[in-house]
């Protein structure tokens, strides 16, 4: 049996940092927006050890990718066998890029948690999928739940909200990546310097757009401070509101910059033309629920672990 499975990327439409936590996360408030560039899983049964393999030589393919760790959890938490999964080999063609905030490994893990629930006939409810998922990576829960939604505590805390209505997205990805570990560190040094100020100021066009009012309010906390170490990223954001972005931020902890277009021409041709070599430059549109859930086709009911 064979199961192609499309991994949509996220963004952060809004992503606030409301403290520190005991465990040495960060508790965050984010609005999580699926959208449809994807990379593509491929799950296979087969007789043997697990094996996986990935058309992008950049992404590792051992115990260090987010999807191996998926199958290995729940491989153990579904009492399948001891060690190491097996009977099964998973291919990724890698579209989204790493390090960018966008969600990538965790979208492929979240899509192989769904994956293997059909094909080793789990049965498992989605409940008992995120709890899985959130030991995986925190941005993994909403993967599973895709379309609009509010991320609480760690981000894996998910409240799906209304579906926004569509919405065109330009994702400019630079010739470099920020990990999420340093622009938290970043965050945090920035956050103990006396008068510095933790919010992220919105950036606004002069006109009021017509854009759901919201839109104008939504920011990123961890922008200020990867700016000020990747000045490049704030350049790229101030390039997609003058090209006429309603509102254009830094995706969770970059390096990756997200503007909201109302117009797919308009989207289409800033993504043509803020492109520089090395870069990604896409133009690409929301995903609502629905259309992510029947995406995953997850089973709607199941068994709890
Ligand atoms: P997030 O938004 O969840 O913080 P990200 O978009 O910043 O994630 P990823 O695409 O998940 O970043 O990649 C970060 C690192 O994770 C990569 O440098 C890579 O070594 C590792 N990784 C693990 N699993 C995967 C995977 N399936 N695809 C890509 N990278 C992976």
């Amino acid at each position: 049996m064979t199961l192609t499975l499309r991994a949509c990327a996220k963004v952060n439409l809004d992503l606030r940092v409301l403290g520190l936590r005991p465990d040495g996360y960060h508790d965050l408030r984010t609005v999580f927006q699926s959208i449809a560039l994807a990379d593509t899983v491929t799950l296979r049964t087969t007789r043997g050890p697990f094996e996986l393999t990935c058309d992008d030589p950049g992404v590792p393919t051992d115990r260090r990718n987010l999807v191996w760790k998926a199958a290995s959890l729940l491989w153990r938490l579904a009492r399948l066998g001891r060690g190491q999964p097996r009977n099964v080999a998973i291919h990724l063609a890698k579209r989204i890029p790493a390090a960018a905030g966008l969600g990538g490994g965790s979208a492929d893990a979240a899509v192989t948690l769904a994956g293997l629930n059909r094909l080793w006939r789990l049965g498992l409810d989605e409940t008992s999928l995120s709890r899985v998922a959130s030991r995986v990576g925190a941005d993994v829960p909403f993967l599973l739940v895709g379309g609009t939604a509010l991320g609480l505590g760690r981000g894996d805390d998910i409240y799906p909200l209304a579906d926004l209505p569509p919405v065109q997205v330009v994702i400019l990805r630079p010739g470099f990546g920020v990990s999420t570990v340093e622009a938290y560190r970043w965050y945090d040094e920035d956050a103990r310097r006396p008068g510095r100020s933790r919010r992220s100021a919105p950036l606004r066009r002069a006109t009021p757009p017509r854009w759901p009012a919201w839109a104008a309010s939504l920011g990123n906390d961890l922008q200020p401070s990867v700016v000020r170490h990747h000045p490049t990223i704030g350049r790229i954001r101030q390039a997609l509101v003058e090209a006429g972005a309603v509102t254009a931020l830094m995706s969770g902890s970059g390096s990756a910059v997200f503007g909201l277009f109302e117009r797919a021409e308009a989207a289409r041709r800033t993504a043509r033309d803020l492109a520089r070599p090395g870069w990604m430059a896409v133009a690409t549109r929301t995903v609502t629920r629905g259309e992510y859930q029947r995406l995953l086709r997850l089973p709607s009911g199941g068994r709890g672990v």
